[in-house]
């Protein structure tokens, strides 16, 4: 079977039980296409529908393609806008994933360009080609569609600079006591309401005794675009973190336990809080708050054409 979102061969096959194909593409991964899909002419451009499947399945989800709503689909994933944001994109996450920093890039563009939302493997080879001319990458070499490069200086501090200035989409920051009485409030409460409205919770109770705690605090909620804030505890730092974040233009949830409500300071108390008896309770509120006031950014899909 060939795959339905880039055309390539693939691994394909009915999925017992039900009507629908169970697909695995080097370049896709793997998805779910229900039979009136696959036989009929996708509505949105593929290449958004092979971002959007690749990048569910490199977090460990497979997205079922049906006739409707595939224009939902393609809007998860966010296309570009021009080429310095493309190879930013590309840059960011070539770098961040160096382990060594004298290593070389080996880059298949044929299996890697829904990852960037490039259009196809030309366009991802035309982005890396022109970053090498911006001096972010050393070509070195290479055949066909498999290209290898080296990291280097400009490339390094281009990749530091968006490390530090830029937010990472779905980083959500929780500003919150760091008790252990707070454990619960985090994990049953917090986090799955997060990750289920889309975003990555970054919660730094692990560094909290280190030195430089302030700093990589504030260089995170740079980085992220939602901030979450508990205030059971009264922490100074919580609302020292809810106003940088304010300042930074950053969508701030403010949540408290109901029974210090009370204790709250006055200066922010009007702001709307959500006051929750327990953590499952705070999970269903906070998912709620956080799909109806702040959605993700997403851009709608682009045509090809
Ligand atoms: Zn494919």
């Amino acid at each position: 079977m060939n795959c339905k979102l880039c055309g390539k061969e693939a691994e394909g096959g009915e999925i017992s039980g039900r009507e629908a194909y169970g697909m695995k593409c080097r370049t896709c991964g793997q998805y779910v296409i229900t039979p009136e899909a696959y036989h009929s002419e996708l509505k949105v451009a593929g290449y958004l529908l092979s971002a959007a499947t690749r990048l569910a399945w490199d977090n460990g989800r497979r997205i079922e393609i049906q006739t409707e709503g595939q224009e939902q689909i393609a809007s998860m994933v966010r296309r570009p806008s021009n080429l310095f944001e493309a190879i930013d994109n590309v840059i960011r996450t070539l770098y961040d994933g160096l382990e060594r920093m004298d290593q070389r890039f080996v880059l298949d563009e044929e299996i890697l360009y829904p990852i960037w939302v490039a259009c196809d493997p030309n366009e991802l080879g035309y982005w890396l080609n022109k970053a090498a001319e911006l001096g972010y990458l050393e070509l070195e070499g290479g055949s066909g569609y498999v290209e290898q490069f080296l990291p280097t200086l400009s490339g390094w501090a281009r990749a530091v600079h968006l490390r530090e200035t830029t937010p990472l989409g779905n980083q959500a920051f929780v500003a919150m006591w760091f008790d252990d009485s707070m454990d619960d409030v985090w994990a049953n409460g917090i986090k799955p309401a997060l990750e289920r409205a889309g975003y990555s919770p970054m919660m730094l109770k692990a560094a909290q005794h280190n030195d430089n705690i302030n700093d990589k605090i504030m260089a995170e909620i740079r980085r992220s675009s939602l901030v979450v804030a508990d205030f059971t505890g009264q922490r100074g730092g919580c609302y020292f973190e809810a106003g940088f974040a304010l300042g930074l233009g950053i969508p701030v949830v403010w949540c408290c336990k109901i029974e210090e409500k009370e204790k709250l300071h006055f200066d922010t108390k009007a702001y709307s809080h959500i006051f929750y008896s327990n953590p499952a309770n705070l999970k269903e509120l906070l998912y709620d708050r956080v799909q109806a006031t702040v959605p993700l950014k997403k851009q709608p899909p682009q045509s090809t054409t």
